[in-house]
């Protein structure tokens, strides 16, 4: 009886969704029964998440390394100012609000750097992985797993007025390294050096997810095999073919996978807005011990998920695992000595 009273409550949240003949009851049943994981829950992911969590996909992982600021409000559709001013890691406060929006399905955040020592784990047991980042490091990263293990994952970014989104489906399509066996120029302008249109991201975002919702219907036929691109204030649109691999593809054909090896895995990064990202060591961090330790140096808090210590000029967020951004700095030598001596060496 309970069970009849809760299909009848889906059907009515999903009613407008099962109504359209694309999905259908038998799409619906699908979306329920996958799982994705999606690396990155900034702007794009914000979509990516929201939307793929109101259609009812009934597991979605979202991994992501930072931490909410009052400039990602602009176009990062899943976060308010509470959030900001929480400094709350992305990934906890995007599972929060997507549970809030539909509680009847499972969302599992990850406060993790995506790297080749814990990919798989966080990738494995997913049928769909999507691309939420911000940079080509991590991309090429994602790419090297997804064709070795062939699995299907789905590129998309955007930087000013401009979106880009490709379908990679192993053995089907070109992978990103075919399209681009380097980062392409103009990758190093960022959303912090390039500003960024909140409407462009939003939309390369939305047709990324009606394309992993084409896939986890079943009706991967129906998936764009292009590389699509738009700048949304120059009305300019392109679509290149990527329905099959690059014969001297490095990473597809020849199934050389660098990033996974690690060899090209910095453990100290530029991560954007002037500041450093510096994971070499995996260590606890006790938050209680060390605001009582840094208090006489500067301004320390703690929340549950971040120590936020600052020391003029430099600001430094510390998540539990010992992994910190330090912001204020793009040298990573000032970075790293700055943690040296206030975290510990
Ligand atoms: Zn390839």
């Amino acid at each position: 009886m309970i069970m009849i009273e809760i299909m009848q409550t889906l059907d009515e949240r999903y009613s407008r969704q099962i109504l359209f003949p694309g999905i259908g009851a038998e799409g619906q049943r699908k979306l329920a029964e996958s799982r994705v994981a999606i690396v990155g829950c900034g702007a794009t992911g914000s979509v990516l998440s929201s939307l793929l969590v109101r259609a009812g996909v009934g597991y979605v992982r979202i991994i992501d390394r930072d931490y909410i600021e009052p400039s990602n409000l602009q176009r990062q559709v899943l976060f308010d100012e509470n959030d900001a001013a929480e400094a709350l890691p992305k990934a906890i406060a995007a599972s929060r609000k997507l549970q809030l929006i539909n509680s009847t399905v499972t969302v599992e955040p990850h406060v993790e750097d995506l790297t080749p020592s814990n990919c798989e784990d966080l990738l494995e047991d997913t049928s769909l992985i999507l691309d939420g980042t911000d940079n080509f490091e991590t991309r090429y990263l994602l790419n090297d797993y997804a064709m070795s293990e062939r699995r299907p994952w789905i590129y998309t970014a955007a930087v000013g007025s401009y979106g880009v989104t490709l379908n990679i489906l192993p053995g089907k399509t070109a992978c990103l390294a075919c399209v681009f066996p380097q980062a392409p120029e103009g990758a190093t302008e960022t959303c912090d050096t390039g500003g960024i249109l909140n409407s462009a991201v939003n939309m390369i975002a939305s047709i990324a997810v009606t394309e992993a919702m084409k896939f986890l219907v079943g009706a991967e036929v129906q998936m764009r095999r292009t590389m699509l691109s738009f700048d949304a204030w120059h009305n300019d649109h392109s679509e290149i073919r990527a329905d099959h691999a690059r014969a001297d593809c490095s990473v597809c054909q020849e199934r050389k996978f660098v990033y996974l090896a690690g060899r090209a895995h910095p453990h100290i990064s530029l991560c954007g807005r002037n500041s450093v990202q510096i994971h070499e060591r995996h260590r606890p961090v006790n938050f209680a011990e060390l605001e009582a330790r840094l208090a006489p140096h500067g301004e320390v808090r703690s929340t549950e998920y971040v120590l936020r210590f600052v020391r003029s000029p430099f600001e430094l967020t510390l998540f539990p695992d010992g992994r910190a951004i330090i912001k204020g700095t793009t040298d990573t030598g000032v970075a790293r000595s700055f943690y040296a001596r206030f975290i510990g060496s």
